[in-house]
């Protein structure tokens, strides 16, 4: 990739969360987050479409979660290039619509309109754009992105979309532990091995990293990307849910409005409960009250079994990585829900070290994204930064068997070329199919695409020789090429999960996304005479009431009144060009009055 350095300002760095997203750069004292408008640092990856058709996004748009359900999307990272069938049961308990007719590429109904999840990721990062815009008072454009470790292809190009869909160049997508150890500066030390343990609202995942004259190496990942403070939640929910309908008698489950608030209610009962030895969940909802205590005893008791499913992920990483536990230098603590004290005790023996607590671990995975940011735009030294592929990568070969090219954790970028041959006599064509995952049978893995070498040799079955090479860049994005060796025919193809986006749709979202911005900007512009028009009206209605009004000449109360009326016919209309200049009409015709009427005020 070409990084023009000369233009290219603030690359900031980006960690677009399932639950909370934050954009950070580097400065000469270090990384640090850039806030929002309202002081947050933390923007919450919810959008949410006003009546009008306007989008919404972060903190007010969590507030209209709770008033229109129908309207909002939260975790829209967990369908990030996924298929319906993927995500099928987690939709169950999304209070938000799938677009009917939405197989090749899922779209979310959301009010009137319509979005992909990268569109609405898109969303997430134009507001962390901006939010930087705001702050450097100049226009940012390039990023890099943090993504879960255990993403796959398709998941990784469905982040890539939404940068470039938010106008965003995504300079490079780097994983959540890789980021998390360049913030606590791990890089720094000479040699170690370091495991990341990252817990935030809705992926788990583990990493062990190893460092080693300055080079940082990820050996192994594992984790989950169904495990989360979502399910926390969700448990806390159910309990409280089944309180509320033997106390009250009434099924809340069915109110999108009563949910919402309950699940904040439980929310923020658990994040207290990090800190105090117990809490209260609390509602106040028409007219009713309902209170629970929860104990942090009877809390562990509860989220136990959601704890201990991240242990045997850490255990299966440890053994992937070839190392043992005592080998293990630092243990990197990361994600909001690592500050739930069972977690860390549990971290704690499990790997028998105390982990790093001391960087908020909300942030963490920003304020790496944005050293890494700084070294890509040369600003601090380089250092090499080596990835590992999460999965492994193959094609299919007779009888619908997989032959791996490219091993799960091989390090990346990786490179890998194997030959083929044909199976029938005379075949000219071969279907090249690719997969990516651990089993043996194609049916069992993931297909990523198919695409068909034509124009070989027909020669007799075993002798053609198909040469297929595998690549994967720096960002964990696979291309395929192959070639008949006698022909020199050669087919290759950019990796494209069969439900993501093409790249015309790509384009035609970039299109679709300034055309809305034109038009939310517009809606604004008219909003804001609709307010103008308000007060002047006011004026003039309160005029009325006073004596200025009847000194008035009757030519000049004349021309008053055919201007409110004017102000009054357009004051609806979309053209706030057309209001503007009826309330200037209307500001012309009152100079004299509003004279009377300050002299009124004076005698
Ligand atoms: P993600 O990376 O998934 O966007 P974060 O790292 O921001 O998530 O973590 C969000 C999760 O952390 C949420 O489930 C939130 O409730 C949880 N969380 C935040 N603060 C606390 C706390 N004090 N105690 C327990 N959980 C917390
Ligand atoms: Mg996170």
């Amino acid at each position: 990739m070409e990084i023009d350095f000369t233009s290219s300002g603030h690359i900031v760095g980006i960690d677009l969360g399932t639950t909370n997203s934050l954009v950070a750069f580097m400065d000469l004292t270090g990384p640090r987050i850039i806030p929002g408008a309202d002081g947050d640092k933390l923007v919450p990856s919810v959008v949410s479409v006003t009546p009008n058709g306007g989008t919404v996004v972060g903190n007010p748009a969590r507030e209209l979660l709770i008033t229109q359900p129908e309207r909002s999307v939260y975790s829209v990272k967990r369908l990030m290039g996924r298929g319906i069938e993927d995500v099928a049961e987690e939709l169950k308990l999304f209070p938000f619509r799938v677009a009917p007719g939405s197989e090749s590429v899922m779209q979310l109904q959301l009010g009137n309109r319509t979005f992909t999840p990268p569109e609405i990721s898109a969303l997430v990062l134009r507001q962390l754009k901006q939010n930087a815009e705001d702050y450097f008072g100049v226009p940012v454009d390039k990023a890099v992105i943090t993504v879960p470790a255990y993403f796959n292809d398709a998941q990784r190009q469905a982040t890539k979309d939404a940068g470039r869909i938010a106008g965003l160049e995504v300079l490079r997508l780097v994983n959540e532990p890789t980021a998390a150890a360049l913030a606590y500066g791990l890089d720094k030390r000479e040699n170690g091995v370091v495991a990341v343990y990252d817990f935030g609202g809705g992926t788990f995942d583990i990493s062990i990293l190893k460092l080693h004259d300055g080079i940082f190496e990820v050996l192994a990942t594992n984790g989950d990307t169904h495990l989360g403070g979502d399910d926390i939640d969700n448990l806390l929910l159910r309990i409280a849910l089944e309180d509320v309908a033997s106390e009250w008698g009434q099924d809340l489950s069915t109110d999108g409005e009563g949910v919402q608030r309950l699940r904040r209610a439980v929310i923020q009962a658990k994040e207290r409960l990090s800190f105090v030895p117990s809490a209260m969940i609390e509602l106040e909802y028409r007219g009713k009250k309902y209170e629970r205590e929860i104990t942090r005893e009877l809390f562990d008791k509860l989220i136990t079994p959601i704890v201990d499913r991240t242990l045997g992920p850490c255990r299966d990483c440890i053994k992937d990585a070839g190392v043992a536990v005592d080998q293990i230098d630092e243990v990197v603590m990361v994600g909001g829900s690592t500050r739930i004290p069972l977690v860390r005790s549990s971290v704690e023996n499990l790997f028998r070290s105390k982990p790093h607590t001391e960087l908020n671990p909300d942030e963490v995975v920003a304020l790496g994204a944005a050293v890494q940011a700084a070294i890509l735009s040369g600003t601090v030294d380089n250092k090499l930064l080596l990835d590992v592929t999460p999965l492994s990568l193959g094609i299919e070969i007779m009888g619908g068997v997989v032959s791996k090219l490219i091993h799960r954790n091989s390090t990346i970028p990786a490179s890998a070329t194997e030959n083929f041959t044909t199976g029938v006599d005379g075949q000219t064509n071969v279907l090249i199919h690719v997969v990516q995952g651990e089993r043996e049978l194609v049916k069992d893995n993931r297909s990523l695409a198919r695409f068909d070498l034509k124009g070989i040799d027909p020669v007799p079955a075993g002798l053609a020789r198909i040469e297929v090479r595998f690549l994967i860049d720096a960002n964990g994005i696979l291309s395929v090429t192959a070639r008949d060796q006698r022909t020199g025919k050669e087919h290759s193809v950019e990796v494209k999960p069969s439900y993501g986006l093409t790249d015309e749709q790509v384009e035609k979202m970039i299109q679709e996304s300034v055309e809305q911005a034109e038009q939310d900007f517009s809606a604004r512009q008219v909003r804001e005479q609709r307010v103008e028009a308000d007060a002047i009206l006011l004026a003039v209605g309160k005029a009325h009431k006073h004596g200025a009004y009847s000194e008035l000449a009757d030519e000049e109360r004349a021309a008053i009144d055919k201007s409110v009326n004017e102000v009054m016919l357009v004051y609806n209309s979309d053209d706030h060009h057309l209001i503007a200049a009826k309330i200037e009409q209307l500001n012309q015709a009152t100079i004299k009055l509003a004279e009377n009427m300050l002299k009124g005020t004076q005698t």
